[in-house]
């Protein structure tokens, strides 16, 4: 396994990786990694000949009042979850070498990004695909893996890729879960014993909607409001925003239409720690 901090050393060597026929897989984490990101290198090993994890917590899409400075780091445990998962290399930037003085050019995706996580945390998705074309730029990967846990931007670089011709492949991941179903998540180190056991109830008033909606209601007003009620039963969880959304589009419906996909997506404060948790359904 090597590791390499600088992005014109990664760059060559991908180059030189493609150059003698072999295939690249990139997966792009903050680190702290568990067995969702494990889930990605998993698939990523299985479909290429070169997997390259990237480790980067990306300023860029932490707002001003979130956890960047607090959010969980350790590049030793990293690195051996990495070599469990046979990774080819470890990209690991600073912070300066991405964003050195005088950086100014963004990649924003419209539209799709004004809602959910982009209406509660402004700025963050043009963060992250900036963060990602400058990652692809770099590792130049024929494939490139991404989490269901984190579906609008798995939706939202989907659509950068699309619109910008970027000669790369989204394989999306399916959500790995702990097992009272909460999403696994770098962030649930943050939770106290309390908090942890309460945030089981996030995938448990999902799937209660997944329920709602392969028993026949096509009402989201009223898959939404039960999800709520549930969710509101405990005490130490404010929701943000429970939403259904076209799973392409990424805009609200109010009505369920037959033969279309749904992402059924929420974001909730469990004490003082933000998650946000998703299931897919087609009605
Ligand atoms: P992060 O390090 O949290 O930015 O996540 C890096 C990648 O891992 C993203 O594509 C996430 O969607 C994915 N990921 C994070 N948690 C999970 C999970 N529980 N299951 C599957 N993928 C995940």
């Amino acid at each position: 396994m090597i590791e390499i901090v600088e992005p014109e050393i990664m760059r060559d060597k991908s180059i030189m990786e493609k150059k003698s026929g072999k295939r690249v897989g990139v997966v792009p984490t903050m680190g702290y990694l568990h067995e969702g990101h494990g889930a990605l290198l998993h698939e990523a090993r299985k479909e290429n000949d070169i997997v390259i994890l990237t480790i980067f917590v990306n300023p860029a899409q932490f707002g001003p009042d979130e956890d960047f400075q607090r959010y969980p780091r350790d590049m030793e445990r990293d690195r051996k979850i990495a070599a469990g998962e046979r990774v080819d290399y470890i990209f690991y930037p600073s912070v300066d070498t991405m964003y050195p003085e005088n950086f100014s050019t963004y990649v924003s995706v419209e539209n799709m990004t004004d809602l959910l996580e982009g209406e509660y945390r402004p700025g963050h998705f043009r963060g992250v695909t900036t963060v990602v074309m400058k990652l692809f730029q770099i590792t130049q990967p024929d494939n490139a893996y991404f989490g269901q846990k984190d579906a609008q931007q798995l939706m939202v670089i989907t659509k950068m890729v699309r619109d910008l011709c970027i000669p790369v492949t989204i394989r999306r991941v399916e959500t790995v879960r702990e097992h009272d179903g909460l999403a696994m998540s770098s962030r649930n180190v943050y939770l106290s014993p309390k908090e942890r056991k309460d945030a089981a109830v996030l995938f448990k008033s999902l799937q209660t909607g997944k329920d709602l909606v392969q028993d026949g209601e096509t009402s989201t007003e009223i898959i939404i409001r039960r999800i709520i009620d549930i969710i509101t039963a405990i005490d130490t969880i404010r929701i943000d925003y429970v939403e259904i959304v076209d799973l392409h589009t990424f805009k609200k419906v109010n009505r369920l239409e037959s033969g279309r996909e749904y992402c059924i997506a929420l974001a909730a404060r469990v004490g003082k720690t933000r998650l946000i948790d998703n299931v897919f359904v087609s009605s």
